[in-house]
């Protein structure tokens, strides 16, 4: 056993034996990141934590390989589709945590790539510590860094990029508002990362253009990246818009400008 599975048996114990004494039994919750999808990602230290757990609760866009990981005898708990509704509002799966951390030693909230990457994972960290809850962050390889990669385009690049700007492209209201200064993402860096930015993308790639970026600029979207079904589409400012309608392309997915994103030609196929 592992010296972090060892630590988490030994704090089911520990729990067990708060209980038996009636001290406070509280369990603690893990805000486990489970990657991008291909469950090779996965960090070992977030397995370790997905195979001694006594409750799993897990987003949307959690890959199958790594639900598959879950200890069978865990509860799993979908937040992203429960009671035949599309999804738990934000303060219910807060309160399912705090319950499930009452009755339980080990809660697993598990999320897509890192849990403090356009994840509300610092809002729930912050809601279960107000709660009186013991928590702790396990990271995990954001989709925006690892979608590129399998895509073969490295963010940086000693010729094409030094610095990156990692934003949401989701602009609905009352979540990462206030607005985002897109003149401003324009210009900060050589290559811009985009999360949820599919819906939006149309206006996106106008406010760029418009803030001066060149309609030959190259861009990159990566859909599904990592998992066997992951999906590409390349071109530049000025036709992203047209292929996209072409082809049907949609969310979820990654999108990566700048001129990193002329690397896939020669980096990308070559994955075992
Ligand atoms: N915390 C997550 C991001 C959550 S926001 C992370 O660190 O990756 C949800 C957005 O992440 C999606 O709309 C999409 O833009 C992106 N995303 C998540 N998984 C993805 C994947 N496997 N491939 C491409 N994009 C992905």
């Amino acid at each position: 056993m592992n010296r972090h599975r060892h630590e988490v048996a030994s704090r089911r114990v520990d729990a067990k034996d708060a209980k038996e004494e009636g001290k406070n039994c509280l369990g603690k919750v893990y805000l486990v990141g489970a990657g991008p999808g291909d469950p090779g990602l996965m960090t070992l230290k977030g397995k370790g934590l997905l195979e001694c757990a006594d409750v799993v609760i897990y987003d949307a866009l959690v890959s199958p390989a790594i639900i598959e990981m879950i200890n069978p005898q865990a509860e799993k708990i979908n937040a992203g589709k429960r009671r035949g509704r599309h999804s738990l509002v934000q303060e219910e799966t807060t309160q399912l945590m705090i319950e499930k951390a009452q009755e339980h030693a080990v809660v697993v909230r598990l999320k897509g790539g890192d849990p403090f990457v356009f994840g509300r994972g610092g809002e729930e960290m912050e809601e279960l510590l107000q709660a009186g809850v013991d928590v702790e962050v396990v990271p995990g390889i954001t989709s925006g860094i690892a979608a590129p990669a399998y895509a073969g385009i490295p963010l940086t690049h000693r010729l094409y990029s030094s610095s990156v700007t990692f934003v949401t492209g989701h602009e609905a209201a009352g979540k990462y508002r206030p607005s985002v200064n897109w003149s401003a993402i324009a210009h900060g860096s050589e290559t811009i990362v985009i999360y949820m930015g599919i819906h939006n993308l149309p206006y996106i790639v106008q406010e760029l253009v418009k803030a001066g970026l060149s309609l030959e600029t190259p861009i990159a979207l990566v859909r599904w990246g990592t998992r066997p079904d992951q999906q590409e589409l390349l071109g530049e400012l000025g036709t992203i818009i047209e292929q996209v309608e072409q082809t049907g392309f949609e969310a979820p997915a990654i999108v990566v400008i700048g001129a990193v994103v002329h690397m896939h030609k020669i980096l990308s196929g070559c994955r075992l």
